[in-house]
């Protein structure tokens, strides 16, 4: 095999969805980024090889992660009254893919959003929406558990559809950050700001996941802000 660059040229086909949308990705790009890839496109470059199938992924949000993954950059153009849904499912799909350094990059805009003083969190069918197929140890559920906890009127919803397993196990894990945070409180009063809506820059680390393709030596996103020089 020649190391001559023409292999970065080396492209391969993606099938998504039950309508079969075909999809063209950079074959070297993508199994240095994601562990998916890392093992579905092994043998690719210099074989013909069958495409890979994603009969269970929206074509839309396959779509839309490729231009985050390609850009580096979560796409802005999102309506605002959809953005939240728009990063979510480019999260969950970046996440199944296990390419971590897309997923923190999105993310992080999913935290700039959720604690903008702008809107609301979420409201409870919206979050429910997201968090149903994800376990309650992902950074996704974690973040949005942390989100109720600094806003006083949302948990009723999730009160209100207790007999539901989604919102079940996610009331438990708001309680159990609740008592967490109420012994923190009564040891030092300075940690009340944990109760607020402000995610500290170093807090982003507690919603980032890191692999081998993603390492958190290489994370913008977990390095602490430069205050002295
Ligand atoms: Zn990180």
């Amino acid at each position: 095999m020649e190391e001559d660059g023409t292999e970065y040229q080396q492209v391969s086909e993606v099938v998504v969805g039950k309508e079969r949308t075909k999809f063209i990705i950079h074959t070297k790009v993508f199994r240095a980024r994601s562990t998916f890839f890392k093992s579905a496109l092994s043998t690719s470059w210099n074989l013909d090889q069958n495409p890979v199938e994603f009969v269970d992924v929206d074509p839309g949000h396959f779509s839309k992660y490729l231009t985050v993954a390609y850009g580096g950059t979560p796409n802005p153009n999102f309506e605002e009254d959809q953005r939240f849904l728009e990063l979510s499912d480019i999260y969950i799909l970046a996440d199944r893919l296990g390419e971590c350094t897309c997923a923190n990059l999105v993310m992080d805009a999913i935290i700039e959003h959720v604690q903008s003083p702008a809107h609301d969190v979420p409201d409870w069918s919206t979050t429910k929406s997201i968090l149903t197929d994800l376990p309650t140890d992902s950074c996704m559920h974690r973040l949005m558990v942390d989100a109720y906890c600094a806003t006083t009127s949302t948990c009723q919803e999730v009160r209100d559809d207790a007999q539901d397993e989604t919102a079940s196990k996610f009331l438990v894990a708001v309680a159990q950050v609740y008592r967490t945070r109420e012994a923190e409180v009564s040891n030092d009063d300075t940690i009340k700001h944990a109760f607020t809506r402000d995610i500290r820059h170093l807090d982003r680390v507690r919603y980032h996941e890191h692999n081998e393709s993603g390492p958190k030596d290489d994370c913008v996103g977990c390095k602490p802000p430069k205050e002295d020089g």
